[in-house]
């Protein structure tokens, strides 16, 4: 497969698998960074190349048309923006950030944005890829996007944070709009986040758009439930899938969940608050175990006051790859992508994996957990209530008329289900696991619509 062109820090090399091309994060596009440091070469196929073999993969098994095939493959737009911020000391530094959009068929894009030192150009196209197909899964008007900026937004002040994402969100300004594409908060962005770029992009047009993003505070046109949503969906999915597979109700269930931000915490929370156990969270910075269960309430307490999770009382300190390993009903992977991979899989001891982050699974990984027994509920079913319940705020935004929180949830956990409900109906029909039906159910949608427009000119 030829190296994808067009960026820095590209490498190819050949695994064992296959010939593939993987990119180094990109350094240099920050003054700070030292680009002249040999880079290590990462040893696993790319974000953008796992969602690529993906596709290709479920294409061949539902025999998809070349042609649409190849088309679903490239991004329509991807956009690449250098810009300098003046920092609080008074120097300038330059920060690198990307806006891509995979496919804009069923709608207006949609899709995160992070902040994190290893977001690259090559992470977006896969995690718009993503919400192409959890979009047109769960039967939203959407195609997918996703951006980021490479930073560490730790290490800026509450004013630097704010001017970097007011010059970003200017620099991106012309590849987004409420009917066009809205951005929402992913790993490092959070709500005041959303509400900077909604203020930002309003002052250029000279009135209130408060459409422009979702996870926005409700005080300026959020909706009630968004914080929890991606969390409480994975509890719903979760929950219903334990009960049709095992019989079992949450109660008791232990769970162990790595990455304790907005998705852990609130998956954590909502899972407690149903009667399972939660033995197990972590962070970047390591975790904490306990057999007879944490209280997360109290997790997040502690988190808010010291920083990270270290040195949390009445629990031992636990890696996050001994984490990954625990003997537990359901393991929650909900920090980055590529957590679980051929090397650790193997290890893993849970019944269940709920993807919770976005592609948290390598295909090799896949296939080892399902000789093993270990059902993986597919991110792009898992997580989807994150964007499900931002469909409602747009919604609400562009209507101006605001539902309750009970109504939010009735919605989503509705939507959830039944598109989790036309999911296990295409496994049994197809003899298929729940990727892949997943996945052929989003496509054969995508593709309907493709058809239906026709190809311009
Ligand atoms: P966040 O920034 O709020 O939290 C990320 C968490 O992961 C933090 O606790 C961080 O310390 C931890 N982390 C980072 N690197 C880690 C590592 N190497 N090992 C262990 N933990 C690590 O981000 P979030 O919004 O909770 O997003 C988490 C995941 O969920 C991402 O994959 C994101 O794309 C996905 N997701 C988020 C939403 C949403 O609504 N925020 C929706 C769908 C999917």
């Amino acid at each position: 497969m030829a190296p994808i062109e067009g960026q820095k820090g590209i490498v190819t090399m050949s695994t064992p698998h296959a010939d593939v091309s993987v990119l180094s994060p990109v350094a240099g596009a920050d003054d700070e960074a030292t680009p002249c440091d040999p880079k290590p070469e990462i040893e696993q196929a790319s974000a953008y190349q796992v969602a690529l073999g993906q596709l290709d993969r479920v294409a061949a098994f539902m025999h998809l048309d070349e042609g649409i095939h190849r088309s679903l493959r490239s991004c329509q737009r991807e956009l690449i923006v250098h810009f300098p911020v003046q920092m609080d000391d008074g120097h300038i530094r330059i920060f690198t950030g990307f806006r891509v959009h995979h496919n804009m068929t069923k709608g207006p894009t949609k899709g995160g944005l992070r902040y994190h030192p290893s977001v690259t150009l090559d992470e977006c196209r896969a995690l718009a890829m993503w919400m192409t197909w959890k979009c047109a899964l769960m039967n939203l008007p959407y195609g997918g996007a996703k951006g980021g900026v490479i930073v560490d937004p730790a290490t800026l002040s509450p004013r630097e944070l704010e001017k970097m994402t007011r010059r970003y969100a200017t620099e991106i300004s012309p590849f987004i709009g409420p009917e066009r594409d809205i951005p929402a908060p992913d790993v490092g962005t959070n709500a005041q986040v959303m509400a900077w770029i909604m203020d930002t992009y309003s002052m250029h047009r000279g009135y209130s758009v408060p459409a422009i993003v979702t996870g926005k505070p409700v005080q300026i046109g959020g909706t009630h439930g968004r914080e929890q949503a991606t969390g409480l969906g994975v509890t719903y999915v979760t929950r219903a899938l334990l009960k049709q597979r095992c019989g079992r109700s949450l109660d008791g269930v232990t769970v162990a969940i790595q990455g304790f931000g907005n998705v852990g915490s609130w998956t954590a929370r909502t899972m407690y608050e149903r009667g399972a156990r939660v033995v197990a969270v972590s962070d970047k910075s390591g975790g904490v175990y306990n057999a007879r269960g944490l209280d997360p309430r109290y997790l997040q307490q502690h988190l808010k006051e010291h920083g990270s999770l270290s040195d949390y009382p009445g629990a031992d300190a636990i890696s996050n790859q001994e984490l990954l390993a625990l003997a537990v009903d359901v393991l929650v992977p909900a920090a980055l992508e590529g957590q679980l991979t051929r090397q650790n899989a193997a290890q893993v001891r849970a019944t269940v994996v709920a993807e919770a982050a976005n592609g948290p699974t390598t295909p090799e990984a896949d296939e080892i957990l399902a000789d093993k027994g270990v059902l993986v509920i597919p991110d792009i079913i898992c997580n989807a209530g994150g964007v499900v319940v931002s469909y409602f705020e747009w919604v609400q935004s562009l209507q101006a008329f605001f539902w309750d929180e009970g109504e939010v949830r009735r919605q989503m956990e509705r939507t959830l289900l039944d598109n989790l409900e036309v999911a296990v109906g295409t496994t049994t029909r197809h003899s298929c696991d729940l990727r892949t039906a997943a996945y052929m159910i989003a496509i054969r949608r995508i593709e309907e619509a493709l058809l239906l427009r026709g190809f311009y000119p």
